[in-house]
């Protein structure tokens, strides 16, 4: 007897999927398809997510389906399992996983197929005829003008409106007289752009191109560990090549898209084929086509950010993750998934490979190439002979500085501007001052809803905490004593900016920053007119550490190396050195040597001398070894336990009895090896209004830790001092508060 019973992932905070009648009206319901379904006094849009023949609830409980909404599946199967996998692996509400893997369109209930507008091209015979014989028709010649102008490209719907009001009438008939004919995405000739010039690859690179092109059609996930300008992307456009030919799609994975323009274009320029841009500023609709051009097939390269990880695809030939050590790719709210993860774990379901490209692999990687788990190919050396820049420490105990700016380095800045030579200076702290202070009572500018100090804008005349959206004018006295000795201390992006224009005048400073940058397409403009030589210094925040070619900068400077020393985090120490290699890596790609100058109170700690020597597996061997000893990741699994409240102390007293559920189960569930830390507040307690604490848990095995959290989580779910906290669950966190 078939199965009459759907288990429904609904979209609600709940660990669990729901179980529905399937009415005789639904009958062609599968999983995977979008189903209506009654849900306390409201309707709900759900996802089926399997058959069963048995429910927990007594038949006559059980609500039956209003209304299924496709007619076939939205994701593929295989995706299906990645989406019931992430919600098993990071304990997440698979309703919730549902809804971030879909479009809004879909979660509203739009249809599966969004309105495409087909867009048209000329034919052979359309090249071959002439415009005269259009003379009569004013708006066909005008048409077939402008398609003749696109060359291979097509004209879009909106590229044709402004031609004439009725060009769908008038295209139809030109489609009917053999001048144009509708696009299609495969028309059986090369997918790559004739005549674009590709580099001829060195050694390393056809290496590691035949590496991974020999595993095209199976799963492997390879680590491309290139240093800095090796030419890793050149190596991504010939697997992609390789997989198009073969009539496969490429997903690629980017940090983010508005730091990542260079790389976009290149792919553009490289192939015919068609490409769409997953990215967060997409509006709903443009989304949901996109979304389907990728799943229909039509898109052969797909190209996205963290959760376009998401995105179905008729075809999968491989899956690459640029930069796959950056933050980025790991959610850090709601459903906390690291986007690369599941690209790996995909890429095994799918049966294509993955390459995770990086000069500066994570640690975790670095752990799994030991353990042969992920293959490595490497690109040891710069394209083009440019050697990597020289790094030098400077000692801020001892050296003369204003404003945060070191003597030598000021002095090195001006000998760049007298030979025409660019510089870049990076800071990770924008605003003007991080402290604003009164000499005369000690009264500090503190955000009143954070555990936090207020960062002053000067130029704005306001005081900014960058935690939440708080923003008040600067005081003309101190608000305390009502004395007018109010200083700031520390420097962000805006002061050394004004310092710099002073202590060098004939300086052309430009700043980057996320204040300069709010403005949509600033950041590409701003690159765009560094790069094209209208200012002679850069300072900008890790904004500028991403990515992008600097052909004429000669000097890097680094100014505050110091702030991961002294994080609590035990991650701060790989992602500053991630940070000075990528850094170090803008420098010098033309043909000037760069020198690096990274000011520090601590030049003789051991990790810098290893960078200096741009040792990044050095590094990460001392580093790994450090991490094994103190049984951090990679050497054990940590899941963090978050919960805030407006109430002082609620959730560190929902987490102290959550600690004690916790500890009560551990032997139910045989998971002895599982340590559960103490429920501490974080380290800045209150943030925008809330106060917050945290509990860790970790274990030397990762199925101790699941076995663990799947008993415990439900009950969590359902306690009644949950109504006054909000609570998260972070499995394998990137940040420890
Ligand atoms: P990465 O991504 O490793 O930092 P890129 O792929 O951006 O490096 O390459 C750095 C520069 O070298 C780019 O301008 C690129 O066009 C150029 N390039 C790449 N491969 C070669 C090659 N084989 N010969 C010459 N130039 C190359
Ligand atoms: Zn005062
Ligand atoms: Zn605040």
């Amino acid at each position: 007897m078939a199965a009459r019973i759907a288990r429904v992932a609904v979209p609600v905070p709940l660990r669990r999927t729901f179980d529905f009648l399937i009415p005789s009206s639904a009958a062609l319901a599968a999983p995977g398809m979008r189903v209506v379904v009654p849900f306390r006094r409201r309707r709900l849009i759900g996802v089926i997510t399997e058959f069963t023949a048995r429910s927990e609830l007594r038949p006559e409980r059980l609500k039956s389906i209003i209304s299924v909404l496709d007619d076939q599946p939205v994701v593929p199967q295989t995706l299906q399992r990645v989406l019931q996998w992430a919600a098993d692996y990071y304990h997440h509400p698979i309703g919730e996983v549902w809804q971030a893997a879909l479009p809004v369109a879909l979660r509203r209930g739009l249809a599966l197929t969004p309105r495409l507008e087909p867009s048209y091209r000329i034919t052979a015979a359309g090249l071959d005829r002439r415009l005269q014989a259009l003379r009569r028709s004013p708006a066909k010649q005008r048409i077939v003008a402008a398609a003749l102008a696109a060359g291979d490209a097509c004209l879009t719907a909106d590229q044709l409106e402004p031609l004439a009001a009725s060009w769908r009438q008038i295209v139809k008939q030109l489609v009917h007289d053999g001048w144009l004919e509708p696009a299609v995405a495969d028309d059986g000739v090369s997918l790559t752009r004739p005549g674009v010039a590709r580099p001829q690859l060195n050694p390393a690179q056809r290496r590691a191109v035949s590496e991974l092109v020999r595993i095209v059609g199976g799963y492997r996930c390879t680590v491309l560990f290139g240093i800095t300008g090796s030419g890793k992307t050149e190596v991504y456009l010939h697997l992609v090549e390789e997989v198009l030919q073969r009539g496969r799609q490429v997903l690629v994975l980017v940090p983010e898209i508005g730091l990542t323009p260079q790389l976009i274009d290149r792919f553009r320029a490289r192939f015919k084929a068609p490409l769409v841009v997953l990215h967060s500023a997409l509006a709903d609709g443009e989304r949901h086509k996109a979304w389907w051009r990728a799943r229909s097939g039509e898109a052969s390269i797909v190209l996205g950010t963290r959760s376009a990880v998401f995105t179905p695809l008729a075809h999968p030939g491989a899956i690459i993750v640029d930069e796959e050590h950056d933050l980025s790719f790991k959610q850090q709210d709601g459903f906390r998934y690291h986007a690369r993860d599941l690209a790996v774990y995909r890429a095994r379901l799918e049966k294509v490979p993955v390459v995770l490209g990086s000069a500066t692999p994570s640690l975790e990687t670095l752990a799994n190439i030991g353990v042969d788990r992920y293959a490595r190919v490497s690109l040891p050396a710069r394209t083009g002979g440019a050697e990597l820049p020289s790094i030098h420490y400077l000692d801020m105990r001892r050296l003369p500085a204003q404003d945060g700016i070191s003597k030598p380095l000021v002095d090195a800045i001006r000998a760049r501007l007298e030979s025409g030579e660019q510089s870049l200076l990076f800071l990770n702290r924008r605003g003007y001052a991080p402290v604003l202070f009164c000499t005369n009572c000690g009264w500090q500018a503190h955000c009143g809803r954070c555990d936090a100090k207020l960062t002053l804008h000067r130029s704005q005349g306001q005081l900014r905490c960058h935690h939440c959206a708080a923003m008040s004018s600067l005081p003309e006295a101190c608000p305390e004593c009502g004395g007018a000795a109010l200083h700031d201390l520390g420097s962000g992006t805006q002061k050394i900016e004004t310092t710099l224009t002073r202590l060098l005048p004939a300086a052309r400073v430009l700043r980057i920053d996320r204040d300069s940058t709010r403005r949509k397409d600033a950041l590409e403009q701003r690159l765009n007119e560094f790069n094209a030589g209208h200012a002679d210094v850069l300072v900008g925040t890790q904004l500028l550490a991403k990515g992008h070619d600097f052909a004429k900068v000669t000097l890097v400077g680094v100014l505050n190396a110091d702030q991961g020393l002294f994080s609590v985090d035990f991650r701060a120490m790989e992602h500053l050195c991630q940070q000075i290699i990528q850094v170090a890596g803008r420098a010098g790609r033309g043909e000037h040597q760069g020198e690096v100058l990274i000011q520090t109170m601590q030049p003789e700690h051991p990790y810098f001398a290893l960078l200096r020597d741009h040792d990044y597996e050095g590094f990460a061997k001392l580093a790994l070894a450090e991490r094994k000893q103190a049984h951090c990741p990679p050497f054990a699994y940590f899941a963090l336990l978050r919960a805030e409240s407006t109430r002082a102390g609620a959730a560190l007293e929902f987490l102290r009895q959550a600690r004690g559920q916790a500890q009560e189960l551990r032997a139910n569930v045989r998971a002895p090896g599982v340590s559960i830390m103490d429920a501490v507040p974080s380290p800045m307690e209150k943030r925008a209004g809330r106060y917050r604490a945290q509990l860790l848990l970790s274990a030397d095995q990762r199925s101790q830790l699941h076995a663990l959290l799947s008993s415990w989580l439900p009950l969590l779910e359902s306690s009644r001092s949950v109504r006054q906290v909000r609570w998260s669950v972070d499995v394998d966190p990137m940040e420890m508060y």
